[in-house]
């Protein structure tokens, strides 16, 4: 896509972004207007604008930017890596509250690490996901730690939180944190690399991006079939977890666990997630996922890995450590690398995808084949090829 076609920006959203099934739900285009909404999942235009530099194009994380450049004002230009963005430090962590652990989707890195920037002053609200009834999951803020944990757990399902920051971080939020997935930390990355005049104040309160390791979300409609099929009610659902190694997805109900296959999972990925290349969200000042290490899965699950990014980043998570909010394992060289490999295989992966898509190695739709991660990743990926012929 050529950057030109910025000119009436919310008809060229749709022609390249929505039309191409490439929209991952972020919420960036949406509360921006009266003219974008998102309906369940699905982000819908209302009525047509014909504004030329529209703000729904520049933050989406799905239109041409030059990636590079972001990376290199956030970011020390000597902690990036082209697998995983900048790495200023790499852990294991958990809550040391076995109580927020219990309520939280592994170790509770994510959201110990929040209720600390609260208790601090560092932010004064925080944007989370919380869940709905229709499966998805809807941006809230919330100012303190029991809103926190009550709002804690993944269940794999699309959140607009970045709709929900451009309503909700006003001036009466003052400093706010937010939880981000890699595309809505890429798309609020965006916002504050080259904000509109109207969100210039709103960017600037954005003190803190948490981001959450991503492999792909769940369309709301397809998966609430695939629990129907399955005999799951939604609403007896307590947890649903990705167990290292297992290729299943575990849903735990009062009833117990069950386990779905991924083959049967995979017919409700967003289609959007095909063509995604960042799976630790890259744009955030610390990313959190789950640990993987060797042992027994359930003392496992209980652990995060934990990215820390930025500065303010590794500010945050040395005070965590330092007033005991969260417990620190140094992680082995072999662990890095064992998630650089698997970033580096959701890349080429979703490059295969964009050419197979565009129909020509030439045209990757939203990204730049010069961009240095993009280009490392192509250059594999004709290798690959060449090497079967
Ligand atoms: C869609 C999705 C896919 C994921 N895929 C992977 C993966 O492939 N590999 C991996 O290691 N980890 C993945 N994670 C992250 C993992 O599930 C945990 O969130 C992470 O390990 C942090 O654990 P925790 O105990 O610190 O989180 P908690 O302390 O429980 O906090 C989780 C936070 O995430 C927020 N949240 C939940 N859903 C969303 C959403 N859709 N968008 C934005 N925020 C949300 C919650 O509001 C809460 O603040 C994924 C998460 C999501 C939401
Ligand atoms: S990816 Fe985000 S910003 Fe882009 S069209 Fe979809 S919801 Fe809007
Ligand atoms: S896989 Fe990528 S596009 Fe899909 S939800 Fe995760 S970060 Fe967004």
């Amino acid at each position: 896509m050529d950057l030109k076609v910025k000119a009436q920006s919310q008809k060229y959203l749709k022609k390249f972004v929505l039309d191409e099934g490439l929209c991952t739900g972020c919420g960036a285009c949406v509360g921006l207007c009266p003219y974008q909404v998102i309906y369940h999942d699905r982000t819908v235009q209302l009525h047509p604008c014909d504004l030329t530099d529209g703000r729904c194009f520049d933050y989406c994380p799905r239109t041409p930017a030059d990636l590079q450049a972001i990376r290199e004002v956030f970011f020390a230009k000597e902690d990036l890596t082209p697998e995983i963005g900048a790495v200023k430090g790499y852990f294991f962590s958990r809550a040391t509250d076995a109580d927020l652990r219990a309520v939280s989707q592994h170790g509770g890195t994510v959201t110990a690490l929040l209720g600390l920037a609260l208790a601090e002053g560092w932010i004064d609200s925080a944007i989370v996901a919380s869940p709905q009834q229709d499966l998805n999951r809807e941006g809230v803020m919330v100012r303190d730690g029991s809103d926190l944990r009550k709002n804690a757990k993944s269940q794999f399902t699309v959140s607009p939180t970045v709709a929900a920051f451009h309503r909700l971080a006003t001036e009466n939020a003052g400093a706010v944190g937010v939880v981000a997935t890699p595309c809505q930390a890429l798309a609020l990355a965006k916002m504050r690399f080259h904000p509109g005049r109207e969100d210039a104040a709103k960017a600037d309160r954005l003190k803190l991006v948490v981001g959450l390791y991503c492999g792909w979300t769940l369309e709301a409609e397809k998966y609430a079939r695939l629990l129907r099929e399955k005999e799951i009610d939604w609403a007896s659902v307590l947890k649903t977890d990705i167990p290292a190694g297992k290729n299943v997805l575990e849903v735990f109900t009062g009833g117990g666990r069950k386990t779905i296959p991924f083959e049967e999972v995979q017919d409700c990925i967003r289609e959007a997630c095909r063509y995604c290349v960042d799976s630790t969200a890259e744009f955030a000042d610390v990313s959190v996922g789950s640990a993987r290490f060797a042992g027994d899965w359930e003392e496992v699950r209980q652990w995060n890995q934990l990215i820390v990014r930025s500065e303010r980043g590794r500010q945050l998570v040395e005070l965590a450590a330092h007033k005991g909010v969260l417990e620190i394992r140094e992680a082995p060289a072999e662990s890095l690398q064992e998630l650089k490999e698997a970033a580096a295989r959701k890349k080429t992966e979703a490059l295969k995808n964009l050419v197979r898509k565009s129909g020509s190695v030439k045209n990757l739709l939203y990204l730049d084949g010069r961009d240095p991660a993009v280009k490392k990743y192509l250059e594999v990926e004709n290798k690959i090829k060449k090497r079967s012929k």
